[in-house]
């Protein structure tokens, strides 16, 4: 299965995790313009996920005369990537668990609030606790939120029950919880999300490390995956893995995954007696892990960044919104076509937006910029491969587009050693985003 149609072998494939290697370091701190300071200007970032995170940093190394505010609702963030390892019982909550004392070292001003409000033509911003904080430029990274609406019977009660565990925190922990509890010979049943939502092989890669888990410590259990979608994100490599670990497709079969064509679309869930139920009929789990279809984070409603639509819609070179002139919207709250929302995709982002704020303070043009993103699934032990591309902007289109040949999947025919490999890389590239994003 190749990306965008694109042929990739493993030769061509270790050129083009080189080629995202340099575009990466084209859209990080090394290509930053060396630019005269819009002296004290105040930019105010909401959201200290991945990308406001990102954003507030690479605003101060770009001009560290700013005034950078980064207003993030929580004292700590739990990280999504990695995420699926804690419910595994792969890694520990406190391994997915980052702090802001990085940021304050690079000079952002980090306060710990909700932001209730957003007054574009006054260009200020109110926090629950009745601040306001006034800005030249604003950035909106919220990240998603769950779409209650979505999904007949799934509501927040229903959410403490059958966990989504797609914002990591507490829901993460209740997750892992609920598998531990579970007896031996039970049914986990993960209702996967419609397109499009935050981190495309994500639920796959879950059920992978659940099943991973129950080989190890409840060897008669299940997982059965229903989907509204009748395709996903490396559906190929995920099919190998399941077949080489869970005995996928056999009568063994430690995972199933059933489309919508064969009627795998949950249209509602009954909390109360633990089932799902589907055009075809009503199934029982022992756990259940809903993840509902998505949109923007909560603000970027109240704000009316949204328009008409679910996601922000901005312009794919700026990330200024198409609403609200000098308020920047990056991260998977944006409509930031055709990169997945992931957090590398969000890393990426924040960059081309502080590059694209540092010019518009001092009115002056910006550079076209790269963009790039990878991804890497975990699906069985010393088993992991990735995705990965690198995108260039259409200014007349207003889209975020692959350049061509340089991306692609790890190939079909890899070596264990390599997919073992990729589970170090994959590590790895945790441990530098993390850096890059809130050190
Ligand atoms: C299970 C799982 C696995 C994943 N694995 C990967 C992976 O391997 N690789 C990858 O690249 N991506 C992965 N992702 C996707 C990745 O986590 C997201 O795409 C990324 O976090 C998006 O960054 P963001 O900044 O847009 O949002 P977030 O990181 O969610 O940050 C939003 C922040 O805004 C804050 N906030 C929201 N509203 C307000 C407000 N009103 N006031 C103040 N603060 C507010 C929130 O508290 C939060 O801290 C995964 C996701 C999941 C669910």
């Amino acid at each position: 299965m190749l990306k965008n149609g694109l042929k990739t072998d493993r030769r061509s494939f270790i050129k083009i995790a080189g080629g995202v290697a340099a575009a990466g370091a084209f859209a990080g701190a090394i290509s930053m313009p060396n630019v005269a300071r819009a002296a004290g200007a105040r930019v105010v970032v909401v959201g200290g996920g991945t990308g406001g995170a990102t954003c507030a940093k690479y605003l101060r190394r770009a001009d560290p005369s700013l005034d950078v505010t980064l207003i993030e609702a929580n004292k700590e963030h739990y990280t999504c990537f990695m995420s699926n390892e804690v419910i595994g019982g792969e890694r520990t909550m406190a391994g997915i668990q980052v702090g802001y004392g990085g940021l304050a070292a690079h000079g952002v001003k980090v306060v710990h609030a909700l932001v209730t409000e957003i007054d574009a033509a006054g260009k200020k911003v109110k926090t629950q606790d009745g601040k306001t904080f006034a800005y030249d430029r604003l950035v909106v990274a919220p990240g998603i939120d769950i779409d209650y609406d979505s999904l007949e019977g799934y509501d927040e009660a229903a959410a403490e029950k059958m966990p989504h565990a797609w914002q990591a925190g507490p829901q993460t922990a209740l997750l892992r919880k609920q598998l531990e509890d579970m007896k031996d010979g039970g049914t986990f049943i993960l209702v996967a999300p419609p397109n499009p939502f935050r981190c495309p092989p994500g639920p796959y890669e879950r059920a992978s490390l659940v099943a991973n888990y129950f080989k190890q410590h409840k060897p008669n259990s299940k997982v059965l995956i229903l989907d509204p979608k009748d395709g996903f994100s490396k559906q190929g490599l995920f099919i190998q893995a399941w077949e080489k670990f869970y005995g996928y497709g056999t009568d063994k079969a430690m995972i199933t995954w059933i489309p919508a064509s064969k009627q795998g679309k949950v249209i509602a869930v009954h909390p109360a007696e633990m089932a799902v139920e589907t055009d075809f009929e009503k199934i029982k789990g022992d756990v259940i892990n809903v993840i509902p279809a998505q949109k923007a984070g909560k603000i970027a409603f109240a704000a009316g960044l949204t328009g008409d639509g679910k996601w922000c819609p901005i312009n794919t070179k700026t990330f200024e919104s198409s609403i609200h002139a000098g308020v920047h919207v990056l991260g998977d709250a944006a409509v930031a076509t055709t990169m997945p929302k992931s957090g590398y995709s969000a890393n990426s982002q924040a960059k081309v937006a502080a590059r694209a704020i540092v010019a518009a303070l001092q009115g002056k043009d910006m550079a076209d910029p790269a963009y790039v993103n990878t991804c890497y699934s975990i699906a069985g032990p010393d088993h992991c491969f990735s995705v990965a591309a690198v995108y260039k902007h259409n200014a007349a289109e207003n889209k975020i587009v692959a350049v061509e040949g340089a991306g692609g999947l790890s190939p079909m025919d890899a070596s264990a050693e390599d997919r073992k490999r990729e589970v170090g890389f994959a590590h790895s590239w945790y441990n530098n985003i993390v850096k890059d994003s809130w050190g």
